[in-house]
């Protein structure tokens, strides 16, 4: 069967549409609305319900429960673009890419007629919280745990930098329950309500302008309903890795968005601004490192797209493998992108007015968060050189 480039290397002509209308309707909006929204510690929730009511949010999630029906390569389209037009929304990867997918192929028929539409539509908003203090990086380490009680669960433990708390009427959080066999804990996910009793968030200030807060979590003897725990309680791992490589590939899609964003303004700030007698886009200088960031952006992009492609057809394997890469290269392409358009600003790269300056630490973020470029190399060291185990 021969296949044409074109349906290989470029995104389908739905793909192309879907991505032209949600740049149209984030461009309403655009930088300076969000950055005004973040410095006045207001939220984009305008923004956040219009793209539900546009049917944006929710089209990975299954047409019966009020998505779309498509898969993370259009979620990622979707985030991209938002973040390409000055509005990265964070609380994408988190609500419909991790917590959709992960209710979406383990919750119950009940749990997703209960959860999915307002994930969809964006009233329902759902955050993700695995990280804790003592583990960071080594998940396996989590402590926060549930134990039975009659029918239901008491849980109990502490999350760190979980997004959007303040957003979020439910967050899915990732603990341990009790092998009743082994007595050995296990990962299991639990739907709580951020306003249950013994749950309290705190913010953590951060140097990030975004009106999206990250917060301390504290969860108490949180009492929960015998259906708060999603999927099966012996499922282990694999329920939570559902939800982990659509959140790299979103998260991938958030930094080509914000590199995006950062090339077009230096590149059109490097045609306007004339110093000496020509444009400072003249000088190579200026010019080369630009031209490198379109080409970092553009292979990132491709690789996200592959990975996205790998995990829609259900090739999870391969697509664990491309969701890496793409993720550490969008976040290296975005990280050099930010640095490279504060540079051909000048003085202006680093004002108020220009908000070039903010992208640094947005786009440094992708190095960190939700997997550091530390284990992302580790991943390949082992997985695809076939290297020792380094930890
Ligand atoms: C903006 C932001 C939003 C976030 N949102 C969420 C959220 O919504 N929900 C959630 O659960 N979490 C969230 N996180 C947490 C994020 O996933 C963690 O910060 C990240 O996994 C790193 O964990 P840590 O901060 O504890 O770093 P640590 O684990 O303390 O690591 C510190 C450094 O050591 C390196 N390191 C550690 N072990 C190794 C090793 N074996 N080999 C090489 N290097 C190593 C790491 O790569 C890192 O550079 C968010 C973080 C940020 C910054």
């Amino acid at each position: 069967m021969s296949t044409s480039t074109e349906s290989v290397f470029t995104e389908s002509p739905e793909r192309q549409e879907l991505r032209r209308q949600v740049a149209k309707l984030a461009g309403k909006y655009g930088r300076d609305w969000f950055t005004e929204k973040a410095r006045a510690g207001e939220k984009t929730t305008e923004l956040w319900l219009e793209i539900g009511r546009a049917g944006y949010l929710g089209i990975n999630i299954p047409e019966e429960y009020g998505g779309g029906g498509g898969g993370i390569g259009d979620i990622a389209a979707v985030c991209e673009e938002l973040a390409a037009q000055g509005c990265p929304l964070l609380l994408m990867v988190v609500s419909p890419a991790i917590c959709g997918t992960i209710i979406s192929r383990y919750g119950t028929d009940e749990q997703k007629q209960r959860w999915l539409p307002g994930i969809a539509d964006g009233t329902g908003t759902m955050a993700f919280a695995i990280t804790e203090p003592d583990a960071g990086t080594n998940s396996h380490n989590i402590t926060t745990t549930a134990r039975r009680d009659g029918d239901g669960w008491v849980l109990t433990g502490r999350k760190i930098w979980i997004s959007g708390i303040d957003e979020a009427d439910h967050v899915l959080v990732v603990a341990r329950t009790e092998d009743a066999r082994t007595g050995k804990l296990k990962p299991c996910l639990f739907v709580v309500p951020t306003d249950a009793e013994g749950f309290e968030a705190r913010p953590i200030p951060m140097e990030i302008v975004s009106p999206e807060k990250q917060f301390q979590v504290f969860i108490d003897d949180v009492r929960l309903p015998a259906d708060a725990l999603v999927g099966d309680e012996d499922g282990g791992l694999v329920q939570l890795f559902a939800g982990l490589n659509p959140e790299r590939i979103m998260a991938a899609s958030f930094s080509t968005g914000l590199a995006r964003f950062a090339l077009a303004k230096a590149a059109a700030y490097a045609k306007e601004r004339t110093v000496f007698k020509d444009p400072i886009g003249a000088h190579q200088a200026i010019a080369h490192p630009l031209a490198q960031s379109h080409i970092e952006i553009e292979l990132a992009r491709l690789m996200t797209q592959k990975a996205a492609a790998l995990y829609d057809a259900g090739d999870d394997m391969a697509a664990g493998e491309a969701a890496n890469m793409a993720k550490y290269a969008a976040a290296e392409a975005a990280c050099d992108a930010a640095d490279r358009a504060v540079q051909t600003h000048g003085g202006n790269g680093i004002s108020q007015e220009y908000g070039m300056a903010g992208l640094l630490v947005a786009t440094r973020a992708g190095r960190i968060a939700p997997v550091s470029r530390e284990m992302i190399l580790n991943f390949v060291a082992m997985h695809s050189l076939g290297l020792p185990k380094s930890y």
